[in-house]
């Protein structure tokens, strides 16, 4: 079979083989459940400590204040939710950006659909939340404000620590889906003012099906899933224990690895945007190119469709994405680059490459030769095209 190259490295990415190598164990002799108080559960339950200390490491919080859950999604509808409930009383009023992940989006939904008022805040062209905005809408009664540190579909980095800041000095409890930040920023909970941080291993060659959320202590938190006294008693469900200790392998590597993966997702990128400038015409690079996670690149190829250039892509061998996963599953044009004000014929015709540290510079070569290739056959077909002068 041919090479195939991956470049959807922003909707999952490859389990390590240092990360299952510490797995494997607990799947066959160390597989205990990890609150039985037998030795078997003792085992399990050392694996889970281990992993929980090296996640709390990794952002600066303590191992107290760290929660497994099902993954990022998970962890998103836990820190809505669990705020909403607890604090209704002080106020029923939360702010989140426009470019939020779904699992953000709907559960905010089902908020306003039971009473809490939700303020959506705009973001500018290049995927940035607005500062002013933030404070024109933050008042007494905001319980909450979550905005994503990193978008999963354009790459672009919050001003977290300033948002923060704001955020403490209005009472308000500070939230963000770190999903895919993990992998790209150096995240100190303390120093950035971080109440909640959801967080997913499979976006940092962890296992699927896994994730967590910073709490931090004191924080006031209603539980959504019910069952044992599993995570002290604040997540019911038998420990998913060879996850975990995966997903806290993975986050020790990310962050050991950090800069070295940083500066050549960076130079891999920076080839790849360079080649695709230079060898085809009316495109359109979406996101913030001063601040951005290393390895996703978002372009728009006028008068075409993404989903043309994927399907053709993929008959090359080359795996993209027209922005996230989900949204992409149902055809829904993508409410990030909607947000960031792009027409609505660079919305339709947007892919979003993200890379990982095995592409080389000949694997770009490749996929920017089949691109080249592809967008001129389409765009032959275009009848968008054909008015318009090249
Ligand atoms: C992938 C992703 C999620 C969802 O995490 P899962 O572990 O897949 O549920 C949430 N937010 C962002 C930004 C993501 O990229």
């Amino acid at each position: 079979m041919a090479k195939r190259i991956y470049l959807d490295n922003a909707a999952t990415t490859q389990v390590s083989g240092e990360v299952l190598n510490e797995m494997l164990p607990y799947f066959t002799s160390i597989y205990g459940n990890s609150n039985s108080l037998h030795s078997f559960g003792r085992d399990a339950d050392n694996g889970v400590d281990i992993a929980r200390d090296r996640i709390a490491k990794a952002i600066n919080a303590n191992t107290s204040e760290i929660y497994f859950t099902s993954g990022g999604t998970e962890a998103n509808n836990w820190a809505l939710r669990g705020i909403a409930y607890a604090n209704q009383k002080r106020g029923k009023h939360i702010i989140v950006s426009q470019i939020e992940h779904h699992s953000i989006l709907e559960t905010c939904q089902e908020l306003e659909n039971e009473g809490f008022e939700v303020s959506y805040l705009p973001v500018d062209e290049t995927g940035l939340v607005s500062i002013p905005e933030l404070l024109h809408e933050i008042r007494p009664d905001t319980i909450l404000v979550s905005i994503m540190a990193v978008n999963n579909e354009v790459g672009t980095i919050q001003h977290l620590k300033a948002i923060g800041e704001i955020v403490k000095d209005f009472k308000a409890f500070f939230h963000t889906d770190a999903v895919q930040a993990l992998g790209v920023l150096d995240i100190d909970v303390k120093d950035m003012h971080i109440d909640l941080m959801s967080m997913s291993s499979h976006k940092i060659h962890g296992p699927k099906g896994v994730g967590a959320l910073y709490v931090r202590k004191g924080v006031p938190i209603k539980k959504i899933i019910y069952g044992g006294e599993q995570e002290r008693g604040k997540r019911g469900g038998t420990t998913n224990v060879p996850g975990i200790v995966g997903f806290g392998k993975a986050i020790e590597i990310t962050k050991r690895d950090l800069k070295i993966v940083n500066k050549k997702l960076t130079n891999l990128t920076n080839y790849f945007i360079k080649k695709v400038e230079y060898e085809i015409p009316n495109i359109k690079i979406n996101g913030n190119l001063n601040q951005k996670a290393p390895g996703i690149v978002n372009i728009s190829f006028k008068y075409i469709e993404g989903e043309s250039i994927l399907i053709k892509l993929d008959l090359n061998n080359v795996a993209v994405s027209t922005g996230s996963a989900c949204a992409s599953g149902s055809l829904q044009k993508s409410h990030v680059l909607k947000a960031m004000g792009l027409k609505p014929e660079d919305v339709n015709g947007a892919i979003r490459f993200s890379f990982g540290v095995d592409i080389t510079n000949d694997d770009v070569d490749y996929v920017v030769r089949k691109l080249t290739q592809i967008v001129e056959e389409l765009r032959a077909m275009s009848p968008l095209n054909k008015k318009v002068k090249k």
